[in-house]
Parts: C-alpha cells; structure tokens; sequence
C-alpha cells in the first residue's frame, strides 16, 4: 500500500477540486455495520419494514425496529479516524465536499462542513403530512409511532426508505461535484446501490482521476486509477499524514 499512498498523496495534493464519496465501510470501524455481504445488517434483519408502504400501513411496528437499529444501537457510534481525516482535509481546503450514502451522521459529527447527503440523515424526523422537519430526540421517540407537534402528522426519519426517491437538492449538488471535481475519493462503498453508484463513474467520464480505499475489491475498482487496499481509518489517516495534514 506505501506506493500507493504516495501516488494517492501526490494526486490529491496536485488537484484543484477533491470530492470524497462515502459508504457504509467508512463507518463500520465506528461500529455500524454495513447493509450487505457478511455480518451486514440484512443478514440479520429483514430489511422489509424500512419499505415506505410497510411504513405507511404498520407505522408502529417499523419504527420499533428502527428505532432499536438506528437510534438505540446507532445512535451510540462516534466518528472515526477516517472521518476526522476527510474533516482535516476539507479544512485544509482540498476537500470540497463530501456526497455520503450514510445517514448516520458523523461525517458531520467530525466537523466535516460541505456534505451532501445523498440518502438523508437520521438525525432528523420529517412529517409526512406537513413535512416540517424537526431534529430527533429522546422525548419524541418514547411514544411510537412519533408525531407530528404541528399538525399530528405521522413522522418520519428523515432517510430514503425503499421506495423513495433522492432529495433532489442533494442529486444537484451530485451533479454540480460531478462537473467540478479533478479528483474523486471514494471510501467504503461496494458500488451496488442505485443511483448513487452511478455518480463516481460520470465524474470519470468527465475526466476526474478515481481513488478508492476499501478492504476488498468493489464495483468500483475496475474504474479505479488508483486503489488502496485497506481499512478506512488506517488508509485515511496514512493519506493525511502522506499530506502533511494536522
Ligand atoms: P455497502 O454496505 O453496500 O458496502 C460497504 C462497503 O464498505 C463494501 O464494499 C465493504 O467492502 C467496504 N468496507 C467494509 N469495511 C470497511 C472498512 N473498514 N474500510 C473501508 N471499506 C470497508 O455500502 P454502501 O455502498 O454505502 O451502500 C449501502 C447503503 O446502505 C447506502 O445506501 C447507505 O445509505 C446505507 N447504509 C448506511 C449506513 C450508515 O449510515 N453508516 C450503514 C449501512 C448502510
Ligand atoms: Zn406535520
């Protein structure tokens, strides 16, 4: 991996415009597991009660589950080293922004500023019926299913669920990294969920170089120019510290 560090480091330092994308392996050293392959989530649970009908007919019983998931269990990982060197990076100014699949927060929580999030965020509850949002708390979970304090609409996380299309202001802001970006940085994602896997492969046919940091080979890796075999925070912090950052 060195002579690829280094070949990373010289790319991202020489580049105009990094936009990191994020997957579930950037986070999995904070203790969330990713969605598939062994040991993910939908190996253990069934992943039917975070479709959005099902959550419309049985509200109470999908909230039960996601809160256990997503708030209880969730709810108690920190960021990473990973996430602290993209943040470290952005601060330098070489990160631009950062288009993450994950709704769990902590690109945020590690002081990263530009994110896009591409698939929502947990950390806010979202009324079906008005559609005003509101930040989650404790208080607002302990009565399930939640609702609405203004007009007692059922809410919602704030997440795509099965079913839901991507905000579009975050599929703009894609759009808009796509166009700009010298560099993508992509970290922990198999390159399998639609249609955000499709955003790493356009900015490489608008001519951006491709790094990928993962522990095995992805969807991606074929399109990769240079890819770094690895865990994420060891990988990141390598990158960082290759850098001269911090
Ligand atoms: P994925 O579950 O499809 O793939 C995760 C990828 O991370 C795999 O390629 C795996 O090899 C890699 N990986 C595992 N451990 C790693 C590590 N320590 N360092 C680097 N890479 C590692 O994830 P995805 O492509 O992001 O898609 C999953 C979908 O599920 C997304 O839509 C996302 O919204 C959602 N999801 C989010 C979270 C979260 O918020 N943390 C967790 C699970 C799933
Ligand atoms: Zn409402």
């Amino acid at each position: 991996m060195a002579a690829g560090i280094f070949q990373a480091a010289r790319l991202l330092a020489g580049a105009g415009h990094v936009t990191v994308f994020s997957g579930a392996g950037i986070s999995v050293e904070s203790g969330i597991p990713p969605f598939r392959g062994a040991g993910g989530l939908w190996s253990m649970v069934d992943p039917g009660f975070m479709e959005i009908d099902y959550f419309r007919r049985q509200p109470e019983q999908s909230w039960l589950r996601i809160k256990e998931i997503f708030y209880d269990y969730f709810g108690r990982a920190l960021p990473n080293d990973a996430h602290f060197g993209v943040a470290a990076m952005e601060k330098a100014g070489l990160v631009k922004a950062i288009i993450t699949q994950n709704i769990d927060n902590l690109h945020q929580r590690a002081g990263s500023r530009e994110v896009i999030e591409f698939h929502g965020n947990s950390q806010w509850l979202v009324c079906l019926d008005c559609l005003e949002r509101e930040a989650v708390s404790l208080g607002r979970l302990a009565v399930l299913p939640p609702r609405c304090p203004s007009c007692g609409g059922l809410l919602k996380p704030d997440f795509i669920f099965f079913g839901e299309g991507i905000p579009e202001k975050a599929l703009q802001r894609s759009y808009q990294e796509v166009s700009r970006a010298d560099v993508f940085l992509v970290i922990g994602s198999s390159g399998e969920v639609m249609p955000a896997c499709q955003i790493p492969p356009l900015a490489k046919a608008r001519g951006a170089k491709m790094i990928e940091i993962n522990t095995v080979e992805s969807h991606f890796t074929p399109i990769s120019d240079i890819f770094l075999k690895g865990p994420a925070t060891e990988t990141v912090g390598a990158l960082v510290k290759e850098l001269g950052i911090r």
